[in-house]
């Protein structure tokens, strides 16, 4: 009786330690799968988009070099080239970003950041295109905050952010990058009165390599990498992206993010 007893009470704890064990390598087994499949599938999404400008870059160079005795035409040609390198330098530079953020591990060593510096980089950085659309970028609200976490990456977010609202903006329009102190967070928000986009897309528009209309914004040199990375910065920041949009009237882009407060510091 006792033997049995204490047989039952053996089984008793090692079934479910045993099906926990089981359940615990089959859901390392899926993981592991899924991770592979995703790897799988951003080499495939990467080769695939770097060979677009590398073929382009290609096909220009023999079309100048055919077209030497034309100097109209290889001015032409040189331009496009131009434009893909231009593209493809850029595709490099938001896929070194991305490889950076795997993981959405939290930023090892938050720092406070001064949230005024980096919206005006991210102005900074658009401000070339911007000018070349007649697009005005405004920023304000709530000045002297600061944020933790880090500063590369937030850079990288933010200036993601104000380059696609001005990318996808109307010449002459307005591009707003208002900052708003909550209390133990911040908000950056970024607004613009451009294309917007459609209901059935906005679910989709942080995946890698998503784009709204793909064959359209391929003459503009989207990568479909920006908007993941923002979404990647979020994580590791613990902080969230959030966006409005109506389509033909613009988007509005939020970026909550916590904020790095010197007296609680102090106290803790
Ligand atoms: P891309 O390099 O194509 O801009 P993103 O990941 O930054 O890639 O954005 C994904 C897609 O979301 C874009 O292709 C575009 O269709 C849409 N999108 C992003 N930002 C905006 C915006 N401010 N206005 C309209 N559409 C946008």
């Amino acid at each position: 009786m006792g033997t049995r007893g204490q047989v039952r009470h053996v089984t008793a704890r090692v079934a479910p330690l045993g099906s926990r064990l089981v359940l615990a390598l089959l859901e390392d087994r899926t993981r592991e799968r899924r991770v592979d499949s995703i790897r799988r599938d951003f080499v495939a999404n990467v080769s695939h988009e770097l060979k677009t400008p590398v073929g382009a870059i290609r096909l220009l160079s023999e079309a100048v070099h055919d077209a030497s005795d034309d100097p109209e035409a290889v001015e032409r040609f040189a331009g496009r080239m131009l434009k893909e390198s231009d593209r493809l330098s850029h595709l490099v530079q938001q896929i070194i970003d991305l490889s950076r953020l795997q993981g959405d591990e939290p930023v090892a060593q938050p720092e406070p950041v001064a949230v005024d510096e980096i919206v005006a980089v991210a102005v900074d950085t658009s401000a070339i295109d911007a000018q070349a659309k007649g697009i005005a970028v405004v920023s304000g609200g709530d000045t002297g905050l600061l944020l933790n976490g880090s500063k590369d990456q937030l850079t990288v977010a933010v200036s993601n952010l104000v380059a696609n609202a001005v990318h996808y903006s109307r010449e002459g329009s307005s591009v707003a990058v208002a900052v708003r102190g909550l209390d133990e967070t911040l908000e950056i928000a970024v607004t613009d009165q451009g294309i917007g986009i459609p209901a059935g897309d906005l679910d989709r528009i942080f995946e890698r390599f998503y784009r709204v209309d793909p064959a359209r914004h391929r003459s503009t040199g989207g990568t479909g990498l920006g908007l993941s990375i923002v979404k990647h910065v979020a994580a590791t920041h613990g902080g969230e992206i959030k966006v409005w949009s109506v389509e033909g009237e613009g988007s509005t882009f939020t970026l909550t993010l916590p904020r790095f407060i010197p007296h609680q510091e102090e106290s803790s």
